[in-house]
């Protein structure tokens, strides 16, 4: 079987003096202006990004850095900034030949989708993607840039506006499990705060592809996930290759959420009242945002984490969703429209935080239409109603916790979004039933 990596990042906070915050921000903005130096080096000589990645090296070099046996590069480096470290240099490379790829391979999807429409004769609004305009990455610190790494230490080279300086840094402990290699270091900053991500890597397994498995397996389980975020946050059922439901959990917190969220939205909404028109570019309530994004990513960790333990319990290797569709904003105050708007940026993010969580345990993750998965009846297929508690069993109200199956013969009754769970989960194993 192939190969793979399993991947993480540990993250350290470094303790540092209130200065050396500064240099960490000029040496942020040097790595940016060389990154887009060389990006721009790749837009005036696109046919570098044809190359390896190690001839594309060599004819950036050749292009940029100025040496004795190339007195005269066509775009010098050193126009930009004049000492620029070699294994910077290669950092800053690498990612501007990371964002060009990208970008290049964005642009021939949007010329196809243009000609698509344009064979069709029908008309095409969709605008061409632009170049990043403003380049605000993290620092990748290649070997060279940082030494004498400890548990809680490390030396890095900083530019402090005029020279390169080594300084030594403490560090939050963080242990690495055994079995892990560590890469390239980045310097992160998070508020005030700068922090030191070290991504780990492990050599795995490839997990099998989802339709082998499904095929091929007749003993697979998989673990199917309904994210509502306004009950429970997430319900996942354990299916085995028939259908038949295993095992259910359900993830609570969604209303605590929404009441926390919508606290601090209402404060931002009295907030902004009170102080009239924001003046552009100012963030109002900073510290509000704050509290509400660190709330969110908190709880997208929690609820993925949650999720592949209960699908690694269960033996489950696969880890199913639905597909998030469109946000559609629904009419009301501002913390009700700002609410939904996270509790949908929250479906996203659990989703990829599972995904790569999923992915470290050997599980792989996959999406399905979630058409009709909350409205129809996962034992027979039949449309359900769907009610509160102390209301009539009728109707279909949204989002409603309770669902009673119509069929006459079935009229299975129950948890609405372990139903459409269970949908979600057979809808993958009907996509390869034969
Ligand atoms: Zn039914």
């Amino acid at each position: 079987m192939a190969p793979t990596q399993a991947m993480r990042t540990i993250r350290q906070q470094i303790t540092h003096r209130p200065v050396v915050s500064e240099w960490f921000t000029t040496t942020q903005h040097l790595y940016n202006a060389v990154v887009r130096h060389f990006f721009e080096v790749l837009q005036a000589h696109p046919g570098v990004l044809d190359l390896s990645e190690k001839d594309a090296l060599k004819a950036l070099e050749r292009l940029t850095h100025q040496t004795k046996a190339n007195p005269n590069p066509v775009m010098p480096l050193s126009e930009i900034a004049p000492q620029v470290p070699a294994m910077l240099r290669r950092a800053a490379i690498h990612a501007a030949l990371g964002s060009a790829r990208s970008f290049q391979s964005h642009l021939a999807r949007w010329r196809v989708a243009k000609a698509k429409a344009a064979a069709r004769g029908k008309p095409f609004h969709l605008r061409p993607p632009v170049p990043p305009r403003r380049w605000n990455r993290s620092v990748t610190l290649y070997q060279g840039m940082w030494k004498c790494k400890t548990k809680t230490s490390i030396v890095l080279k900083l530019y402090d506006g005029t020279s390169w300086r080594w300084v030594r840094f403490e560090l939050s402990a963080q242990d690495i499990p055994e079995g892990w290699e560590r890469g390239s270091p980045q310097i992160v900053r998070k508020g005030k705060r700068w922090w030191l991500h070290t991504p780990l890597t492990h050599a795995m397994e490839r997990p099998k592809k989802v339709e082998t498995q499904v095929r091929l397996n007749p003993e697979v389980r998989l673990c199917s996930v309904d994210l509502n975020i306004t009950h429970a946050l997430a319900v996942a059922t354990i299916l085995d290759a028939n259908g038949t439901a295993l095992a259910t959990t359900f993830i609570h917190g969604g209303k605590v959420l929404h009441d926390r969220r919508r606290r601090q939205l209402g404060r931002i909404a009295r907030n902004r009242r009170k102080t009239g028109i924001i003046e552009a570019g100012v963030q109002d309530n900073q510290a509000r945002w704050e509290k509400i994004r660190h709330l969110d990513e908190d709880t997208a960790h929690r609820v993925s984490r949650r999720l592949v333990d209960f699908a690694v319990a269960h033996g489950a290797s696969l880890l199913v969703f639905e597909q998030l569709g469109h946000f559609r904003p629904q009419q009301g105050s501002y913390s009700k429209r700002g609410n939904e708007k996270r509790a949908y940026w929250l479906r996203g993010k659990i989703f990829t935080d599972a995904r790569y969580k999923a992915w470290n345990q050997g599980i792989v993750t996959c999406r399905v239409s979630p058409r009709d998965t909350s409205r129809r009846c996962a034992q027979c297929g039949a449309l359900v109603a769907r009610y509160d508690e102390a209301h009539p069993v009728a109707g279909y109200t949204p989002g409603a916790p309770l669902f009673l199956c119509t069929n006459p013969d079935c009229r299975k009754q129950g948890n609405a979004d372990r139903n459409a769970a269970e949908n979600i989960g057979k809808r993958l194993l009907s996509r390869y039933a034969t």
